[in-house]
């Protein structure tokens, strides 16, 4: 490979670790320049992902305590909540990104435009490739002593068959090739050569996913439908188009309170939105799609076809194929085979020397929500001065318990209802009465689900803060210090533990917008929704969360653009 100079970083003609492969250094160039030499002396800390996770960590972190490298394939932080509004062109594709080098320069860190590969945890190297236009590829090792792997989520394929006839809503390319498609179809209906069935379908517009996503996306569509279309597209009939939301579960929005799911539903409703729930894809066909639906008496099923000419892929997310390659190395410590299990603080299980890290939608920590219902049994046992193990437990002693945890973990709440389900049935057969051991053996059987965090924005932004929070306790403790393994606490050596808390997540709600209407669900019962002041209060909300300034002032002035001269149709 020889010396490849990237800004002060440069491949070392040494080769090493375990496919002998090029090392990257770090000030190869030897300066007197004390600063420089200084710089050389602290820890390397590197991050996979330029994300939400990776940029809560860089806003917080002491920009003196770490020689930073930013790992990713794409060189801008993309702001995710507004993507569904940038596929209408309510907002420009540019007012959500922000480059990653403006953010880094703040830790005066380095930033590597390639793909973190593999990771070779006993001698603290990251495999890392690097493609340029023409395909050619280089390798080589990034060495760390400090890892934080974020590197998100890929889109859940749930093994349904076609899915290259669908659009996915996760970049920026995502949004811009919806766009394009959209005014393509809208173009196409309008030729004096389409027939009538072919404009129907040119302009039956499918959505499979009724989480936030896949409802933003159709509100989204909705208004550019309702708003512009007349004016761009006289021509077309609004009873030509159709825009279908298919949902697996009863309910759209099924994470959010009860109350916020039917206000969506209702709204959808009024506005002809087709809401088809309890519906699960089959196969997605070049021009249709095909469905099973729950017959009314909830066990049989029909077989539906849908025409389409467009549809969006948005049913949950699921490991990157890195994450997959670094769960089977970890091998029985990673046993979760939707994300990379952590402890409490973060460190992911299984790593040898306890210096790797992982947030965002690509980790799961092991909050062990059962061992906490657990917990609450035993208080409840002591308050009624009884042997835990002998508590007959009634289903209201069950709902008390469940009604605290859904406080503690409101991620486990849909988890919890089926809990309740379950715990009704057995409740039936056993006279309203449950022992504490069985109760623990109906926890077994979810406990892997119990113990997953939402995959949100929110999650990833809170554990890059709190990574952040004690990278800078650490290199206060021990400045310098290369990797806590060489720390030892009163022989246990968990200097992370000794300098700083452990993660807990706060739920501090979740919003949705659902078309000239919005709707907050902050837990607890406490929910919002409502017309046009609830817009506005969702667009602050996310306004003051953009990453800087330059994005807050591009976004206002695509709301006032769209309200003065309306979308612009073009595809380019
Ligand atoms: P990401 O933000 O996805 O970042 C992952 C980073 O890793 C990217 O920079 C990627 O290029 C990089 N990467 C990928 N592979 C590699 C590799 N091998 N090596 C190095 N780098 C790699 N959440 C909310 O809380 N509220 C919302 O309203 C909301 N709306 C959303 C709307 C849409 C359309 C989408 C797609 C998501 C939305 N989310 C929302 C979810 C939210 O975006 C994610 O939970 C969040 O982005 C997770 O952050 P992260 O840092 O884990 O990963």
């Amino acid at each position: 490979q020889g010396d490849i100079a990237i800004s002060n970083l440069a491949l070392n003609p040494r080769r090493g670790g375990p496919k002998n492969l090029p090392i990257l250094e770090i000030f190869l160039d030897d300066d007197d320049d004390e600063d420089k030499k200084k710089q050389k002396e602290k820890p390397r800390l590197v991050i996979l992902g330029g994300g939400w996770g990776s940029v809560a960590l860089l806003k917080e972190l002491n920009p003196d305590n770490y020689h930073v490298t930013v790992i990713s394939p794409t060189n801008y932080f993309l702001f995710t909540p507004m993507l569904p509004s940038a596929t209408v062109g309510t907002l420009e594709l540019k007012s959500l990104v922000e480059p990653i080098r403006n953010i880094i320069s703040r830790v005066k860190g380095h930033f590597i435009r390639a793909s973190a590969e593999d990771v070779d945890f006993s001698s603290r190297l990251v495999e890392v490739s690097q493609k340029d236009p023409h395909g050619n590829e280089a390798r080589f090792y990034v060495p760390y002593d400090k890892l934080v792997i974020a590197v998100g989520s890929s889109t859940n394929p749930h093994g349904v068959k076609g899915l290259e006839n669908c659009h996915f809503l996760k970049d920026i390319n995502d949004a811009r090739q919806i766009r394009n498609k959209i005014i393509q179809n809208l173009e196409l209906s309008c030729l004096p050569t389409t027939s009538d069935e072919e404009r129907k379908r040119l302009l039956s517009f499918v959505v499979c996913g009724g989480g936030p996503t896949g409802v933003e996306f159709a509100a989204e569509l909705f208004d550019l439908l309702n708003e512009d279309l007349t004016l761009h597209f006289p021509r077309l009939l609004r009873n030509e188009i159709s825009v279908h939301l298919i949902q697996s579960r009863d309910h759209i929005l099924n994470t959010y309170d009860e109350t916020v799911s039917k206000y969506a539903e209702e709204r959808f409703q009024r506005d002809q939105v087709d809401v088809l729930t309890n519906s699960r894809v089959a196969e997605v066909r070049p021009e249709s799609i095909l469905f099973t639906q729950k017959g009314p008496d909830g066990k049989s099923t029909i077989t539906k076809e849908l025409p389409m000419g467009f549809c969006l892929w948005s049913t949950g997310v699921s490991q990157t194929p890195f994450c997959k390659h670094l769960s089977s190395k970890l091998g029985p410590a990673q046993t979760n085979r939707h994300a990379l299990e952590t402890d409490t603080h973060l460190r992911l299980n299984g790593t040898p020397l306890g210096d790797v890290y992982a947030i965002g939608d690509c980790s799961t920590v092991q909050n062990n929500v059962a061992d906490h219902i657990i917990s609450f049994l035993r208080n409840l046992a002591w308050k009624r001065g009884k042997d835990p193990e002998s508590l007959e437990l009634h289903f209201s002693d069950w709902r008390n318990v469940a009604e605290q945890v859904k406080k503690r973990f409101p991620q486990a709440a849909s988890h919890l209802k089926r809990l309740d389900k379950l715990f009704a049935e057995y409740d039936k057969d056993q006279n309203g009465t449950l022992d504490f051991g069985e109760l623990r053996e109906l926890l077994k059987q979810i406990d892997s689900k119990l113990t997953s965090l939402p995959a949100t924005a929110q999650r990833a932004h809170q554990q890059g803060q709190y990574l952040a929070h004690k990278f800078n306790k650490l290199a206060r403790a021990a400045p310098g210090l290369r990797a806590n393994d060489l720390f030892d606490v009163d022989g246990g050596g968990d200097l992370d533990a000794a300098v700083y808390k452990a993660f807990e997540y706060r739920h501090l709600g979740s919003l949705a917008y659902i078309g000239n209407s919005a709707v907050f669900d902050y837990g607890d019962g406490w929910n919002l929704s409502g017309g046009l002041w609830a817009v506005y209060a969702w667009r602050s909300i996310y306004f003051t969360q953009s990453v800087s300034l330059r994005t807050r002032v591009l976004m206002g002035m695509d709301w006032g653009k769209r309200a003065l001269f309306g979308r612009d149709l073009m595809s380019y």
